[in-house]
């Protein structure tokens, strides 16, 4: 084990990792240098890349310093979980194995000392959006992947970006109340109710992203609550820690140059 056996359990999402954003790179290399060294575990909740479509991108430096910032991770004895978003589901459980990376389903369910915990990426929360509920049963689908598997990495990478391009135009059309999550499917998660059903339920803390709306929100009072994680930008990151008593959201600064 690294020094973390006792640490918190960190939770980060949507860093939205890629070619276009050096400064995230840095900023998630110094996270994996820093407090995730710390940690009894690091659980990624989805968007990790800005897209991932081709294991062939693991040859760019883009993906491959992040990756190998998460392997030096878990070679040092800190555990990495990761669940897929909506921008990098291609992701494989055998791929991330290469990296000491475990692939688990979203949503997933644990227990943290006595509370009862689901993690979802947080798209499935914003059921109003029926545009995107409908495109993303499609995209997931197993015929469009078996479909788009045999196509060359550029053709994937050129529909990608097509794709994210039009997600960003429809995103800043859409008003806050469709691309939110929706308060009944909030309460659904928790309950456990389908899609979310897990054996824990019903859950007392509810952990997402996806939104880029952070916060830590009271449902039922004294009950249940969720944590909504930040997304990542050059100035650092909302993120969820456990500490073995409380949930908390913290921001992450990275590194900051010395003032003169
Ligand atoms: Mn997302």
């Amino acid at each position: 084990m690294g020094d973390g056996a006792d640490g918190p359990v960190l939770f980060i999402s949507d860093l939205h990792l890629g070619p276009d954003r050096p400064d995230l790179q840095a900023l998630f290399h110094a996270f994996c240098a820093g407090p995730a060294r710390q940690a009894r575990a690091l659980f990624i909740l989805g968007d990790l890349f800005d897209y991932w479509i081709h294991p062939a991108q693991a040859g760019e430096s883009a993906y491959a310093a992040p990756l190998g910032d998460l392997a030096a991770l878990t070679e040092e004895g800190v555990p990495v979980y990761l669940l897929v978003g909506n921008r990098d589901f291609p992701l494989s459980p055998a791929f991330l194995r290469r990296y000491g990376i475990t692939l688990i389903p979203d949503p997933s369910a644990l227990r943290l000392g006595t509370k009862r915990v689901l993690l979802t990426h947080g798209d499935l929360l914003c059921s109003n959006d029926h545009r995107y509920q409908r495109f993303r049963r499609i995209i997931r689908h197993p015929l469009t992947r078996f479909l788009l598997r045999p196509l060359p990495y550029p053709w994937l990478r050129r529909l990608a970006q097509g794709l994210r391009r039009g997600s960003q135009r429809e995103v800043a059309r859409k008003p806050i109340t469709i691309t939110d999550a929706h308060p009944d499917a909030v309460a659904a998660a928790l309950r456990g109710a389908d899609p979310f059903a897990s054996p824990l339920a019903p859950h007392q803390i509810l952990i997402h992203g996806h939104t880029h709306r952070p916060q830590w929100e009271e449902i039922t009072p004294g009950q249940q609550h969720r944590l909504v994680l930040g997304a990542w930008d050059s100035a650092g990151a909302f993120y969820g820690t456990w500490d073995g008593k409380a949930m908390n959201l913290v921001f992450f600064h990275g590194i900051r140059e010395p003032s003169t």
